[in-house]
């Protein structure tokens, strides 16, 4: 039996809508500009290009109704709402007419980003981790499993700030819909049990401060809800 120097940390986890059961996170990785008026407004050519990937670490899992903590080294927070994909099994180099036989569930989350960071990272060729994978970067309402085959192919993906509705668009607007996703992503890595795939964000992103209550959803597969917190106050003792 593996002995480790100190106890390793719990696995991430996200909830399951009706089960007490939780999905155990593998990896999550985040298709960057998948819905054309998104690409325009930052500032991209909507043309359908290859989709292109970005990941955050498991344990930026964080579920709905959490107060997330305003994220250090930015002055500009941003929100994206994104339909979030639940791997349930084992696949690599997948056919697209094949990847949906993978899915274990779908639900509804928001990729927070450090515009500022982002932008910085963007323009010097440098990579986007510290604008997309910081602590509690990834709040993810409860998984829907696939009941009856029912795969999410269009409806209503929205988010408000406060009340008011700032993204507003539909599924069917996705540059590379999930089947193209899977495929193309399995054909870089072997996709397992537990990765989350978040396939990318319509238009209407912007900031968010301390106090906002920012919230979501897709028309059956649930709504999300966090509400942005004072930032962490900084020590110069260790934890
Ligand atoms: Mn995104």
């Amino acid at each position: 039996m593996t002995e480790y120097a100190f106890a390793p940390p719990a696995p991430a986890t996200v909830a399951i809508a009706g089960e007490t059961a939780r999905f155990p996170v593998r990896r999550i990785f985040c298709v960057g500009r998948n819905y054309a008026a998104h690409a325009r407004e930052m500032g991209k050519d909507p043309d359908r290009e290859p989709p292109f990937f970005f990941t955050k670490p498991a344990d930026a899992v964080v579920d709905s109704g959490a107060v997330i903590p305003y994220p250090p080294e930015t002055s500009n927070l941003h929100y994206e709402i994104e339909l979030i994909v639940a791997i349930g099994r084992e696949a690599f180099a997948i056919d697209r007419e094949a990847a949906l036989d993978i899915v274990f569930g779908y639900g509804v989350g928001i990729d927070l980003t450090r515009r500022d960071q982002q932008f910085a990272a963007r323009d010097k060729g440098r990579p986007w981790d510290w604008g997309k994978a910081f602590d509690q970067s990834a709040p993810i309402a409860p998984m829907h499993r696939i009941r009856d085959g029912q795969h999410p192919t269009q409806g209503r993906i929205w988010l408000s700030v406060n009340g008011q509705i700032k993204q507003d668009a539909d599924l069917t607007e996705l540059i590379w819909p999930v089947p193209d996703i899977i495929s193309i992503l399995s054909r870089s890595m072997v996709l397992k049990p537990g990765d989350l795939i978040m396939t990318g964000t319509p238009a209407g992103v912007g900031a968010i401060v301390a106090g906002d209550k920012v919230a979501g959803g897709i028309d059956g597969f649930g709504e999300i809800a966090v509400t942005i917190g004072a930032p962490v106050a900084g020590s110069s003792r260790v934890a």
